[in-house]
Order: structure tokens, then C-alpha cells, then sequence
């Protein structure tokens, strides 16, 4: 009968000297061994490879425990390759942690203890030794020298490799049980269980994690994309998709009020519009769009009344007089942006020679131009939110080690904590430092 064997040297007994005798203990070691090998009893089960979970799993393997890491998509750190525009804001180069920790009003308390153990000094250290430099920019934001967010993956990828982590891809965990042996057992969508003493989720917001969260008897605060583009049914936007407006002001209105006004630079995209201002303005946006319409207006001329904008536009007309206006309109703007406002439905006079356009026609497009209105849609979620609040309450975390107070072997890291914070590299830090230390803690297997 053949053996056997776990990867920590279990195997069935075999008593009674050189005659086999079978005992009731011999079935208990046979099954517990088929349990190992077939049905998968791990250390540690990481759900989620973010930058969160590749540092616990590689972190706890690194230590000696079997890992598993589970990961919805086809690819690790799908999200982390996308972060601060493909460069990855890898942290904030803040190294007094007591100043970094100024960034986290509301949670600061709390991270005094997991900051003690790996800081932002650890992150820059942890790149630097695998080959991977930082560089630090404006407001201290650190971004790896090759200014490539896919190098952080990278790293993080062959950190987990080389520590013999076992990964699955394009595998979504559906549930995650306490058993009766204090084991958890986590199952998927297609059908493959796995079972582990400790699992860390490292989920990020949203999605199946949280509900998990709520059936195992946690408190969590409903999540909010935070920071997050605005999307529009506006063709007109998604054409312009790629091109920025740099200096203009946006009102958001509901009503027939405006409700909020932003000057700076905006992004088109081909679901809506983007960029610092949009994304600073997403919340209170998105507070808006619960209770009813909102309409975004922009002002492509802030610091010129419509009365002066209407005499440059007269006088532009004067000295184009037999030129159509899509090309000469491009003198006061984008020529991708004229062209889009001239064939508006309700403008409509792309090809007319300026000396064809009428008063009221050459009105209405001055008008336009000081108040460009498209409807917001929505917000794009979770997936793309830069920041989003919600997650697990604090208080319910033992931050000594990253793990729920009311299941002492499940570890909760990144995302999944109700930690608000700015953008400029904190998210990321709170990954590694959670991910490190829970990991730590993890791969303790006394
Ligand atoms: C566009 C963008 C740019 C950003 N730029 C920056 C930046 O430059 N600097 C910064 O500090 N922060 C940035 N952030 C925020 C940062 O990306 C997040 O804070 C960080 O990725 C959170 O890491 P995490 O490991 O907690 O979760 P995530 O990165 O969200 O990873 C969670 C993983 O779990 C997987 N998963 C979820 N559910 C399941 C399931 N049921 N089964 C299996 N797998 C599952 C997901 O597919 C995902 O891969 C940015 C965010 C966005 C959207």
C-alpha cells in the first residue's frame, strides 16, 4: 500500500513491527494525510494577490509555512500595476513615523504598532535589496526609479515565487467557514475547497471579502469610493478621451443650483472625465448623484466674462471672415475640443465661414464655451477608486499582529480596514506594512 506524505513529514503509522497491524489511528493518520495532499490543509490561505497579499504570503513562506495565495484574476497585482498613472506612488518618503502617521487622523492610534515593525525605511530597504531603487518626487512621493508600476509587480511576484508560495490564478473564493477543528475552509467558484489554519484576507474593498467578513461576525462600515472618475452618456466626452483641459473651472449642479465648484485641470476619458480635480471632487459628487441628477458645467474661460469672451470671439470671426469656423476656432482652444463643440446639436456650425455665422448663433457658442454641460452617470467603482473608505472597524483588529479579535487566526490587510487616508503614497504603505507584519505572524508556526 503506498504511503502518504505531507510536506511536513506526516505519514501514517504503520504498528505492530513487521506485520501490518491496522488500527483505528492508522485511518485517522491516512486521512489526515489525503486531507493534506488532495483536499489541501495550509498554513496560511491568502485571498487576494494585491500588494497586500503578495507581501503576507511571501512574507509567512519566506518564515517556512506552506502558503496558498488565491487570485480572482487571471494575473497578480492587476490594480497595483495601474497605480499613480503605471509609475506606482510606492509610498510617501516620510520617515518619521510618527509624522507619516499624521496623514491617518482617524487611525493613527492604531498604527503605532504595525509602523514599529515595518516603516516606510523597511519598504525602501525591502525594494533597494531586490533591485528595484526608488526615487522620491513632489509632496515626498516615492515611485520606483524605472518609473514602471509593472517592475513593483515584478518584485512582488518574484518574491512570492521564490518562496515557494503555491498560486492560484483566475480562481474567485466564493466562502470562507470556521470548522469544528478551528481550521478555515475556503471554497470557490469552480468547486476546488482548501483548507487553512490561518487565512489572511487581502481582498481590497468591495466585493466577496467583505460580505465574508460580515457572515464570520465583523462590523463593517459600508465601503465608499472615495477618490474615483465620474462617467457621462455625453458621446462628446468619451471622443475627446485622452485630452486634458488645464486651466477651467467645473460646477456641479442639481436643481437647477450649483452644488460645488472646482478650478483646475481636467482629464477626458472614453467612459467620462478624470484627473486630481475630478477625483477630489468624486465624493461629494457621488453624495449628490444618491439623491437625484447632476449636471457638470464647464467654464473653458474662468477668468473672462462672457461679454469680453464674446468680443474675442467677434473679433477673431472679423479677421477669419471667409475661413470656416472648425478652423479657426482651434485658435482659442483644443482643435479636438473646438470641433466637438461646433457640431453640438445646438451649435451646430462647424462648416459655416464666419461671416455666415449669425449674432445669435456666434451668442450661442460664446455661451458654450462658458457653460459646457453633459450629464454625470455615475461614478466608475471600486475597481478604479484611487481611495475608498469602509472596511472592517478598527476595533475589532489586533494591531500587534493584523489579525480580527474575534478570529484570532484570520488576518485582515490593505483595503480591507476602515482607514481613511490622502492620496501620495499611503495607500501602498499601509499594504506593506500590514501585509509584512501579518506575515511575520503567519509564518510563526510555533
Ligand atoms: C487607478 C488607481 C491608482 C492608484 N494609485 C496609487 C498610488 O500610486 N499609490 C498608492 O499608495 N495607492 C494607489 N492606489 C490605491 C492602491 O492601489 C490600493 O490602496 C491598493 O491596491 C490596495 O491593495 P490591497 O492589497 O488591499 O487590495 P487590491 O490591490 O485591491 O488587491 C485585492 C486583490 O484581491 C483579489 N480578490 C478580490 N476578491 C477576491 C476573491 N473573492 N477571490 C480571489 N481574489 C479576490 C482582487 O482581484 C485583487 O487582485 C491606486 C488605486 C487605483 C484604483
Amino acid at each position: 500500500m503506498p504511503l502518504l506524505y505531507s510536506n511536513q513529514g506526516i505519514k501514517p503509522k504503520i504498528e505492530g513491527g513487521t506485520k501490518p497491524h491496522i488500527t483505528m489511528a492508522y485511518f485517522v493518520n491516512l486521512w489526515y494525510c489525503f486531507e493534506m495532499q488532495y483536499n489541501r490543509i495550509f498554513d496560511l490561505i491568502v485571498i487576494g494577490g494585491g500588494p497586500s497579499g503578495m507581501m503576507c504570503a511571501g512574507r509567512a513562506a519566506e518564515k517556512g509555512a506552506r502558503v496558498l495565495l488565491i487570485e480572482k484574476n487571471k494575473e497578480l497585482g492587476k490594480k497595483l500595476s495601474m497605480t499613480g498613472g503605471g509609475r506606482c506612488n510606492i509610498t510617501n518618503a516620510e520617515f518619521d513615523t510618527r509624522a507619516f502617521l499624521a496623514n491617518f487622523p482617524e487611525s493613527k492610534e492604531f498604527l503605532f504598532s504595525p509602523f514599529s515593525k515595518f516603516s516606510v525605511q523597511d519598504t525602501f530597504n525591502f525594494f533597494e535589496k531586490k533591485g528595484l531603487p526608488l526615487v522620491v518626487e513632489g509632496r515626498k512621493r516615492a515611485f520606483p526609479k524605472t518609473q514602471n508600476a509593472n517592475d513593483v509587480v515584478a518584485v512582488m511576484a518574484n518574491f512570492i515565487k521564490k518562496n515557494n508560495v503555491e498560486i492560484k490564478t483566475g480562481v474567485k473564493v466564493t466562502a470562507m467557514t470556521k470548522e469544528s477543528d478551528g481550521n478555515f475552509l475556503i471554497e470557490t467558484k469552480s468547486g476546488e475547497n482548501f483548507h487553512g489554519k490561518k487565512v489572511a484576507l487581502a481582498s481590497g474593498i468591495g466585493g466577496e471579502g467583505i460580505s465574508m467578513l460580515e457572515e464570520l461576525g465583523h462590523t463593517v462600515k459600508e465601503p465608499n469610493p472615495n477618490l474615483v472618475p465620474l462617467t457621462t452618456d455625453a458621446e462628446w466626452v468619451h471622443a475627446l478621451s485622452g485630452i486634458s483641459l488645464s486651466f477651467m473651472t467645473i460646477r456641479f449642479r442639481q436643481g437647477g443650483k450649483n452644488r460645488l465648484k472646482k478650478t483646475g485641470k481636467i482629464l477626458f476619458t472614453h467612459f467620462g472625465v478624470s484627473g486630481p480635480l475630478i477625483l477630489n471632487s468624486s465624493f461629494e459628487v457621488k453624495k449628490l448623484l444618491d439623491v437625484g441628477h447632476v449636471i457638470a458645467s464647464i467654464d473653458m474661460f474662468p477668468d473672462t466674462e462672457e461679454n469680453e469672451l464674446d468680443r474675442r470671439v467677434w473679433r477673431l470671426f472679423e479677421l477669419n471672415k471667409n475661413k470656416i469656423l472648425k478652423n479657426i476656432l482651434p485658435e482659442m482652444m483644443d482643435k479636438a475640443i473646438a470641433e466637438q463643440i461646433l457640431n453640438l446639436p445646438d451649435i451646430n456650425i462647424a462648416e459655416k465661414p464666419a461671416n455666415a455665422v449669425t449674432k445669435e448663433e456666434r451668442k450661442a457658442l460664446v455661451k458654450k464655451m462658458k457653460d459646457l454641460t453633459f450629464p454625470i452617470t455615475g461614478t466608475l467603482g471600486f475597481e478604479k477608486a484611487l481611495i475608498a473608505d469602509g472596511g472592517v472597524a478598527l476595533t475589532e483588529v489586533n494591531f500587534t499582529n493584523m489579525t480580527s479579535k474575534i478570529h484570532p487566526n484570520l488576518y485582515l490587510l490593505g483595503d480591507v480596514l476602515d482607514i481613511n487616508r490622502p492620496s501620495g503614497g499611503f495607500s501602498l504603505q499601509l499594504c506593506w506594512t500590514t501585509g509584512w507584519v501579518a506575515g511575520t505572524d503567519a509564518g510563526n508556526l510555533k
